[in-house]
């Protein structure tokens, strides 16, 4: 009797490489093996399809074990001539067929990815061409009537349609601010200017990204040409002024594809050539090149990468000859599929706007938020400071923090207090959160007093969790009154949201409070309502993936388990997205809690893998996940039952998860949210409109809620909302935590 067909999938990456490529194709791997398939890594792109043999290998759960955090593609990469031609892709499908693949998932930019669908859309014709060749007989192109795809982007240039990022893009981005980082504090001791070459052909997005996050002073982008002809008057007049007013150094970020109106490239060496001409300056050039590539792939990059490649395995095992080919991505957080072929025609069409020169259509095309930052970063760059109080109504604004400190605090306050005062108006600064409200610890900043916060971690003005209450709240209304604040931005964490949502509450007994008063999210712990995501939480990720990528080193020598605490109060977002991007099997989430049932099974499950010869076990527990179960009394109930099979050590990450320069990502979030704060201000000001508010992402756009909403929004007797997105996100970490029993070896 026939007996039911395994489905049998290839994946391949293909194209230039990028990182997070690994962290896909063991999610496609352990997803297909999970769902009943047999898996193949097709090595060295189309090029290893067309030579078959070695290069088609099948998968095992353990043959894509600790790849999570390599860098570059372990099944290799290449571009293929012959795949271009029919007589390349016709021995391509001889060797799939072979292994009895159909169903492909392709991982590689717009040429890989066309290729993919050139293949899938030929494959019935090249069966039969086959068939009559006689290398294949008619019942197994019977058996195979159609190829079915799924595309991935990996590209670092972040030039995809169809997701909000490609993979790869955000290491890229990290590798750009570190270098930026690096060159700022050497521009900055000789007062050089530094010119800084990034990739990015046909996109501005590492270039604008990175200098947003490496707190540049100019940047030049293929979709936004410089709006005047003259470039180079605008540039070193902005560069010259930015000097007169303090600045030790000038750093400008030139993407490789940059061009000027009438389409003639603006090359690093041009800009590198007019700044020493013009200002006389000591100048440098920097062509980042390959180190774009290298090093270890970002958490994001692990992350987002595993719920795509998880995703593609789900698409493949529903696709119908009808359906059209899907490109899974992610956008607005959530991933996405859309017809793969449309992604590509959209992309291309931003290639062609440029070579058009059609500009607008490009930047257009790019999308609102894109724009958005490009014209935030403009006045960020603004190098004549204006004058405080020369706004035609000068208003007076106050920044303060509260809660634990969260990377990308400083860099919000920096964005806040330069927009205010390029909007006229005066930044004060208040020391110390709500103590130093109370006390009066409030000093007016100007332009200069931020310089350099866009990238140094901690909290600068100073943060702590006080809450005022009783006559607290009188000495603030007396300091509101004092210094004539006419609106408060508060960027921090829950008790700041506490402490803002009291003082709206006390209105009427403290008329003082009647200013608008906005709130920023910043913790590492993503607790917040209102927001998706919450400044800090990516760099305390990133903390916690390269502190795990060491433990996990250390475990060379014996068989040993790992249970690994980390922050988040009573929110399990570090602990799931930690576990997701360093491949743990188990997580421990404060929003289930943990019994003496889940340790046992847990426990039989680990004692059955180290039987069948599993060398390293991961675990991450949330510090609160139940007060008697601690991570110490997990970790000796474990050692005291693995006897001799296992070690088991515990690792307190504790606060290094608070620290550390914020990541690209956490600038660019704290800078186009508090851009939105400081519009919010003057606005609300302006019109005598004293809201209460706080801020947020919520499918990628930003949204402004009542303050009155804030207690509502949250679970009663536990510091989270009562919405979290990231919860669904369990299904993935779950069916990649182990073999399924038929597929133990
Ligand atoms: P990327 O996928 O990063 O855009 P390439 O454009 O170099 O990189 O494409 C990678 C490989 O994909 C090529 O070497 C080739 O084998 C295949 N490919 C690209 N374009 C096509 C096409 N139009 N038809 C068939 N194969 C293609």
């Amino acid at each position: 009797m026939a007996t039911q067909q395994k489905i049998k999938i290839g994946v391949l990456t293909s194209g230039g490489d990028a990182q997070g490529m690994n962290a896909a194709v063991r999610a496609v791997v352990r997803t297909g093996i999970s769902r009943g398939c047999d898996v193949y890594a097709i090595y060295e792109g189309y090029e290893g399809m067309i030579q078959g043999g070695p290069l088609i290998r099948p998968m095992s759960w353990d043959s894509v074990g600790g790849i999570l955090q390599r860098g570059g593609t372990v099944i290799g990469t290449a571009r293929s001539a012959a795949f271009r031609t029919r007589e390349g892709r016709r021995q391509a499908a001889a060797n799939l067929l072979a292994h009895g693949i159909d169903r492909l998932v392709v991982i590689g930019g717009d040429g890989s990815l066309t290729g993919a669908d050139l293949f899938r859309r030929e494959w019935p014709e090249l069966l039969q061409e086959l068939v009559a060749a006689g290398v294949i007989d008619a019942t197994t192109a019977a058996c195979h009537p159609f190829l079915g795809i799924v595309g991935l982007v990996g590209s670092i240039d972040n030039d995809f349609a169809g997701t909000d990022m490609t993979i790869g893009a955000d290491t890229a981005l990290h590798r750009i601010t570190e270098a930026l980082d690096s060159i700022t504090s050497t521009a900055a001791s000789h007062q050089r200017t530094f010119v800084i070459e990034v990739m990015g052909r046909n996109c501005g997005y590492l270039a604008l990204m990175g200098a947003i996050s490496g707190g540049a002073d100019w940047v030049f982008i293929p979709e936004h040409p410089p709006e005047v002809d003259d470039w180079q008057t605008q540039m070193c007049d902005a560069l010259r002024a930015g000097r007169q007013s303090g600045r030790r150094d000038s750093l400008v970020v030139v993407a490789e594809g940059a061009q000027d109106r009438h389409g003639a490239p603006i090359t690093a060496e041009d800009v590198r050539r007019v700044l020493e001409e013009r200002l006389g300056e000591d100048t440098r050039v920097t062509i980042l090149g390959h180190v774009q590539r290298g090093g270890v792939p970002s958490a994001f990059d692990r992350w987002m990468s595993t719920l795509i490649g998880y995703t593609a395995v789900e698409e493949l095992l529903s696709t119908t000859p009808e359906r059209e080919p899907q490109l899974i991505g992610i956008r607005e957080n959530r991933i996405t599929s859309t017809p793969l072929m449309q992604c590509v025609a959209e992309t291309r069409g931003v290639a062609e706007a440029i070579a058009a020169r059609d500009y607008e259509r490009a930047m257009a095309l790019r999308g609102g938020s894109f724009g958005e930052a490009y014209r935030t970063f403009g006045t960020l760059v603004q190098s004549r400071p204006p004058q405080p109080g020369t706004a035609a109504r000068p208003m007076r604004f106050a920044v303060i923090h509260s809660g634990g400190p969260a990377p990308g605090m400083n860099t919000a306050v920096r964005v806040a207090v330069r927009l205010g005062v390029d909007h006229g108006h005066t930044m004060l600064g208040i020391r110390n959160g709500f103590q130093g409200f109370i006390d009066g610890e409030i000093a007016e900043m100007n332009w200069m007093s931020v310089s350099g916060w866009a990238t140094i971690g901690g909290a600068e003005l100073g943060t702590n969790r006080k809450v005022p209450e009783g006559g607290e709240l009188y000495a603030i209304a007396r300091n509101i009154e004092r210094h004539n604040i006419h609106g408060l931005l508060m960027i921090g964490g829950i008790s700041g949201y506490e402490a803002c949502h009291r003082l709206v509450a006390q209105r009427t007994i403290f008329p003082a409070f009647n200013i608008p008063i906005i709130c920023l999210p910043a913790t590492i712990d993503n607790n917040l309502p209102g927001s998706e995501l919450s400044i800090g939480a990516d760099t305390a990720l990133n903390s916690i993936v390269e502190a795990v990528d060491r433990i996990k080193q250390s475990a060379v020598a014996s068989r040993r388990c790992f249970i690994v605490e980390v922050m988040g109060r009573d929110c399990g977002y570090l602990a799931l997205l930690g576990g997701l991007a360093t491949g743990a099997e188990r997580v421990y989430l404060p929003e289930e809690g943990v019994t003496l049932r889940h340790l046992q099974a847990d426990l039989d499950e680990m004692i059955a893998a180290f039987k069948r010869g599993k060398r390293l076990s991961l675990i991450i527990r949330n510090e609160r996940v139940n007060p008697v179960y601690s991570t110490s009394f997990i970790c000796d109930l474990f050692e005291e039952e693995g006897g001799k099979l296992f070690e088991v050590r515990q690792s307190i990450l504790g606060h290094l998860q608070q620290g550390g320069n914020p990541s690209p990502f956490d600038r660019i979030q704290a800078t186009r949210l508090a851009a939105k704060c400081i519009e919010f201000l003057i606005d609300r000001a302006a019109h005598g409109r004293p809201e209460g508010a706080f801020i947020g992402y919520k499918g990628g756009r930003v949204q402004t809620l009542s303050l009155d909403d804030f207690p509502r929004m949250m679970e009663p007797n536990h510091a989270r909302p009562r919405e979290q997105w990231w919860l669904d996100l369990r299904a993935v970490a779950g069916a990649l935590r182990h073999p399924p029993a038929d597929a133990r070896g």
